[in-house]
């Protein structure tokens, strides 16, 4: 069994205490264990603020970018085995654990192509200059890297792209990255990031990993660092009132839960409903469901109900759910026991107001696996009869293999009201021919999600699937979703960079700006 050590203060350090247990989601093995318990992680701060932040800060942005680069594909290099690690340790099929681990080396090379883009500068100008009172006055927008620490919780569900996708804004920025994964599936987590620190690629202190507890952790932050977190909202809501970063000002970015939908009008051509009913299957099953991004709400005409049932409930009968170290497994366990318990209850809350239109309660036979042993859950589409009605759909987020089917009259206007009702959220999907409509939807949803993925019979056969998070967009939504905002290429770097007006003499601070 490994003892997982954190990387903190330039050395590898192990907790001695209260331990936690990382297990095979599939057999209950345990992998590993890992304990922060008496780790000084003020001192931990406190290094990376002062060695890691003016080492990066040295740095041009191309420079920063080549580091990325080397990250990405030192990474890439250890790919089969990762996935192995995966597999083991996050209940993921070989599918689902190349989406994590190909959308880690992804990011970090979008990023490093960006470093290059931004060249040999170490700051950046935001927008035009503003011309001032007086001919000669004028006033520009800077954009330096802020010098504290960036600190990073991660959620355990992309325990490789979760550290990698936020490390890469942050260290492209000038921030040095203090990342903490979620415990449960830490194992890929831990070895991505043991990649990268045995390469020595990234300069004494500009990256450091926390496994286990997050300890006292936010007690030693202060104005100058960032916390940026993924996971739950009841966690982001106590993270966000943790009195020291309220009384410091820290900033806090929260990625959160959300009720993702999708959307499809009437009278769409044959290729949309194929794409629509393509990605609600895949969104449900990929992970086990286990994906922020994922469709939990499923708005269909009623002239289409039939149908579109019909075609979901033979695309998820094919679907083997097992040990995912068998290739003939699509879908794994969820990650832990606490998951499945949770997924459980979930599914019972969504139940009392819906039926059922594929799956059953009972936990499936998984194929590969010891009789009683593994956290599995079944794959369930529900339908609402009336889709306002069944609030529960538009409240709890069951984070699993979980989706429900809610009809509606085929007026843009109803469709808009139920998509809506998730009060806020990352991402919401629509399928359809009919121009006005979309630009309905699109209109009507876009203050109420990060992103918004438009789907029509001309690019059906090509468009990615809304569940995938692209370096090149924001991710990220309002309301339930957090309010956070991450990735987008340049705007992702913004969290980790300190805005500031200088105004003056206009050709001069042109030049102390490097906008000339
Ligand atoms: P979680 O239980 O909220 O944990 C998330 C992270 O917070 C873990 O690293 C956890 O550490 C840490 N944590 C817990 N309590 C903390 C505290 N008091 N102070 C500092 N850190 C603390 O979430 P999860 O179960 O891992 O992830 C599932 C949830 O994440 C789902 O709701 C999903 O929708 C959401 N999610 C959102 C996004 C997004 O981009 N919006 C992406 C992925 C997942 P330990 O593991 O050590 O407890």
């Amino acid at each position: 069994m490994r003892d997982l050590a954190s990387y903190l203060g330039g050395a590898w350090v192990s907790g001695a205490g209260s331990v936690a247990e990382l297990v095979n989601p599939a057999t209950e093995e345990v992998l590993a264990r890992t304990s922060s318990a008496g780790l000084d992680l003020g001192q931990a701060v406190a290094y990376a603020r002062e060695t890691g932040g003016p080492a990066l800060r040295a740095l041009t942005f191309r420079e920063r970018g080549e580091l990325l680069e080397k990250m990405s594909r030192a990474i890439f290099a250890e790919r089969d085995a990762l996935i192995e690690i995966a597999i083991a340790n996050g209940g993921n099929t070989r599918s689902d654990a190349k989406f994590d681990l190909d959308g880690a080396t992804a990011t970090l090379m979008s990023y490093a192509t960006l470093g290059k883009k931004l060249g040999d500068r170490r700051l950046l100008v935001d927008g035009e200059p503003a011309d001032l009172a007086g001919s000669r006055l004028q006033g520009w927008h800077l954009l330096s890297p802020r010098h504290g620490v960036a600190v990073h919780i991660g959620a355990f569900n992309f325990p490789a792209w979760g550290w990698a996708e936020k490390a890469a804004c942050a260290l492209l920025a000038g921030m040095p990255v203090l990342t903490k994964p979620a415990t449960a599936t830490a194992l890929l987590a831990h070895r991505t990031a043991e990649i990268c620190v045995n390469a020595e690629i990234l300069p004494p202190g500009a990256f450091s990993l926390l496994c286990g507890s997050a300890g006292d952790l936010l007690e030693h932050l202060c104005w100058k660092d960032v916390v940026a977190f993924t996971g739950g909202s009841s966690t982001g809501l106590s993270i966000r009132k943790t009195e020291r970063l309220l009384a410091q000002g820290v900033r806090v970015n929260v990625e959160a839960d959300s009720l993702n939908s999708a959307l499809l009008l009437p009278d769409a051509e044959d290729a949309s409903v194929q794409a629509f009913v393509r990605d609600v299957a895949r969104d449900m099953t990929q992970k086990t469901g286990q994906k922020c991004t994922a469709i939990r709400r499923v708005v269909v005409p009623k002239s289409s109900l039939d149908r579109v049932r019909d075609a979901l409930c033979e695309q998820l009968a094919t679907i083997k759910i097992g040990n995912p170290a068998l290739d003939e497994v699509r879908m794994g366990p969820v990650a832990t026991a606490s998951q499945k318990r949770d997924v459980l209850a979930g599914l019972d809350e969504l139940r009392a107001q819906t039926k059922v239109a594929f799956g059953s309660s009972a936990s499936p036979a998984p194929i590969g696996v010891a009789a009683g042993k593994g956290y599995f859950v079944p794959i369930a589409l529900l339908e609402a009869d009336d889709a306002l009605a069944a609030t529960a759909v538009h409240e709890h987020e069951v984070f699993g293999p979980v989706a429900t089917l809610l009809p509606y009259d085929g007026s843009p206007g109803q469709a808009l009201e139920i998509v809506r009702a998730g009060q806020g959220g990352l991402v919401a999907s629509v399928y359809g021919d009919d121009r006005h409509a979309l630009a309905e939807v699109v209109q009507g949803a876009a203050a109420w999600h990060g992103r918004l993925v438009v789907v029509d019979a001309k690019v059906a056969d090509k468009s990615i699937a809304p569940g995938t998070v692209l370096p090149d967009l924001i991710h990220g939504g309002p309301g339930r979703a957090g309010g956070g905002e991450e990735l987008g290429g340049l705007r992702g770097m913004a969290l980790y960079q300190q805005r500031t007006a200088v105004q003056g003499n206009g050709p001069l601070v042109a030049k102390i700006v490097g906008a000339t």
